[in-house]
């Protein structure tokens, strides 16, 4: 069975790209795993959220994905992962590396319930028992709180609904009439992935997609999202979509599919009926499942007992550190939602979090 120490002086939560930076650069300025700081992380395995996603995604099928921190030392590299096999056992297999090689003291399967503020401590309260902390890293990604929004009929519509997070493979709609919706590069990548075996798809999007002439996208050159993430976390809103912002790259896979006619965008439909999704204009679909490619929201529901919620929906957070409670750090959240977001956060944020243990300053490269 899993345990967690009764104190600790760092609890970093999730293991991600996020986490592990964070944790990697704290190691380095003396803040030692497993002695004064853990990381917990409520996954069976190694890999962060990559691990739960669909088997026929591949790295970097549209966005460039950065190595973690000091990677290079342990031998391996996105660069030269194999692009064949799936992105949730490539990058499984390269965390566990990554913890492995640096020591990094990552507790699972340990799920925080809760944290707590206590007086001059917090306490993280999880499925391994509690943790006073007198800081904590948040780095639970978003994975866990996917966003559906909201379209009349949708409790009427008798056919399947799966989104993002529990699309597994297309062989599960086979010979279906399937509505995908959404205009990310997840939901295009489910219409390419559904060519030939659904028996019709359609696509449903807010707005024109916005496609960019260019392979892929470094997330961290998509000034404008980044930017856009920023001011919101700042300002305290709720976080708006990363493609708003960005685009999608128009990879030669993408450009080949509009070609053949597969990605063909209807605007968003009025409302659904048990069998059939129906169009201001009156065009009714008939369909039979619906994916939902409609994004996440930042997963901090164990934090709701700190109160850092602000009335616009978002918690505010400047330089990292929530405005209401600057004992709490944020990595991978907003602005740095993307694996080079992650581990600049990660390298500013342990520079912080050391500065709040009462570390002096100190140089990281
Ligand atoms: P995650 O990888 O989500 O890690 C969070 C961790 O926190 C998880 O391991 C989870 O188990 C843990 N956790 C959550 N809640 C709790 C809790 N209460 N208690 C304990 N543990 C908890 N970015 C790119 O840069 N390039 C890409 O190609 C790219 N592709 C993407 C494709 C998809 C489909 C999606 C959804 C996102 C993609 N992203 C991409 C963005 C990507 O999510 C980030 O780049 C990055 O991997 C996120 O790292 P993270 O550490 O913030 O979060």
């Amino acid at each position: 069975m899993v345990s967690v120490p009764a104190r600790v002086d760092v609890v970093v939560i999730g293991a991600g790209q996020a986490g592990l930076s964070v944790a990697y650069y704290l190691q380095r300025l003396g803040v030692r795993p497993g002695v004064d700081q853990i990381v917990l992380d409520r996954g069976p395995g190694a890999g962060g959220a990559w691990q739960h996603r669909w088997a026929a995604l591949r790295l970097g099928s549209a966005h460039r994905v950065h190595d973690l921190p000091g990677m290079r030392r342990a031998g391996i590299s996105f660069e030269t992962a194999d692009r064949a096999r799936p992105a949730r056992d490539v990058v499984g297999e390269y965390y566990a590396h990554y913890e492995r090689f640096f020591g990094l003291d990552v507790r699972r399967p340990v799920a925080v319930a809760a944290v707590y503020d206590r007086g001059s401590d917090l306490v993280v309260r999880s499925t391994a028992g509690e943790t006073v902390a007198r800081v904590v890293v948040n780095a639970t990604g978003t994975w866990g709180a996917p966003f559906v929004p909201y379209y009349p009929g949708m409790r009427d519509f008798a056919g399947r609904q799966v989104h993002t997070s529990t699309y597994r493979d297309a062989a599960e709609f086979e010979g279906q009439r399937v509505l995908v919706v959404g205009g990310g590069t997840s939901a295009i990548g489910f219409l390419l992935e559904l060519e030939g075996v659904a028996a019709k798809t359609t696509w449903a999007v807010r707005r024109p997609v916005d496609y960019l002439q260019q392979g892929t996208l470094d997330l961290e050159a998509a000034v404008n999202a980044v930017a856009q993430q920023d001011d919101a976390a700042r300002e305290g809103r709720a976080l708006p979509s990363i493609v708003s912002g960005t685009g999608v790259p128009l990879t030669r896979r993408i450009a080949a599919a509009m070609e053949r006619g597969v990605l063909q965008e209807r605007p968003m439909f009025g409302h659904l009926e048990a069998h059939a999704a129906v169009w201001a204009d009156g065009w009714r679909e008939p369909v039979d499942a619906i994916v939902w490619a409609t994004g996440f929201r930042p997963d901090i529901r164990h934090l709701s007992p700190l109160r850092l919620h602000e009335k616009a929906g978002g918690v505010t957070v400047a330089s990292g550190a929530a405005e209401r409670d600057p004992r709490i750090f944020f990595a991978g959240y907003g602005p740095t939602a993307s694996t080079v977001g992650a581990n600049r956060a990660g390298r500013s944020l342990a520079r912080q979090v050391y500065a709040a243990l009462g570390g002096p300053t100190q140089p990281l490269e």
